[in-house]
């Protein structure tokens, strides 16, 4: 059960148990039977979903600050007690990656799943109530309505986001949901360095400050990954996020 991953997870430090394994089998056995009806993931043989899915979200945990990664990357957020009630969002979450695989792992984690679209936001309700997970919020809504909403903008220590869109639009998207001192982990592909560079004037015009890039490998893939590590170090000004489709039609 989920073999390769609980292989490849052992090799960042993490073990994975009994209890850990029998919930990540349930999210694929879900994920590829929901697939059939909805179109939620183009990933979905039992070996990419464990490499692709599963094992790629769990390495937002190699840019969480702790003793191993202080030296890399800089410790602002205070996440050594990351599994009691740290507030986290995933932002274009979609079938819940790389959101639904960290709170697996770390149970304790205020989590609010951020995802646009309905079929995909039926999905992740669901997946709660078979994982019986607590302390998770499911918010079906553009982020740039959610970022300027008093409950959630400014509420947390944590974002995350996996392929949702360019550094640009996502500094937008993600920046105003963090408090000053919280981070945000931006997951992405290769070929970071230029969509990196355009991004510099919105990060910085909505408070961020980037302060790591880390690259890291899957199994048997050649292309590099990285994880894009950016503080948040002022107020993001009120007037951002723009309107839904701003962000993407004119980028910072
Ligand atoms: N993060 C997931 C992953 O890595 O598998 C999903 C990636 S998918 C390519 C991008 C998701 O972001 C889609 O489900 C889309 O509906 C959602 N999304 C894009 N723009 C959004 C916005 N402005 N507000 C909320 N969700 C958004």
């Amino acid at each position: 059960m989920m073999d390769l991953l609980a292989a490849e997870a052992s090799g960042i430090g993490l073990s994975l148990t009994k209890a850990h394994l029998m919930a990540f089998e349930a999210y694929y056995r879900e994920l590829t039977d929901w697939n059939q009806r909805f179109n939620l993931t183009t990933i979905i043989s039992y070996e990419d979903v464990q490499i692709k899915h599963l094992l790629d979200s769990l390495m937002c945990i190699l840019a969480f600050p702790g003793e191993s990664t202080q030296e890399l990357i800089p410790n602002t957020v205070p996440l050594l007690q990351r599994d009691h009630g740290l507030r986290c969002a995933d932002v274009g979450t979609g079938a819940g990656f790389p959101g639904l695989p960290l709170k697996i792992m770390y149970p304790g984690l205020n989590l609010t799943l951020v995802e646009a679209t309905h079929k995909k936001t039926l999905f992740l309700q669901h997946m709660v109530e078979l994982l019986r997970l607590q302390h998770i919020e499911i918010v079906n809504q553009r982020v740039e309505e959610v970022g300027q909403s008093p409950k959630w903008r400014r509420q947390y220590d944590l974002i995350v986001a996996r392929a949702v869109a360019s550094m640009n639009v996502l500094a937008e998207y993600c920046l105003p949901l963090l408090r000053v001192g919280g981070r945000w982990i931006a997951q992405k592909g290769d070929g970071i360095e230029p969509e990196l560079a355009a991004a510099e004037y919105a990060i910085r015009t909505l408070g961020g400050k980037v302060v790591a890039s880390k690259s890291y490998h899957l199994p048997n893939l050649p292309e590099a990954r990285h994880l894009v590590v950016i503080d948040k170090v002022c107020e993001t000004p009120d007037m951002y996020p723009r309107r839904p489709g701003i962000p993407t039609k004119h980028p910072l």
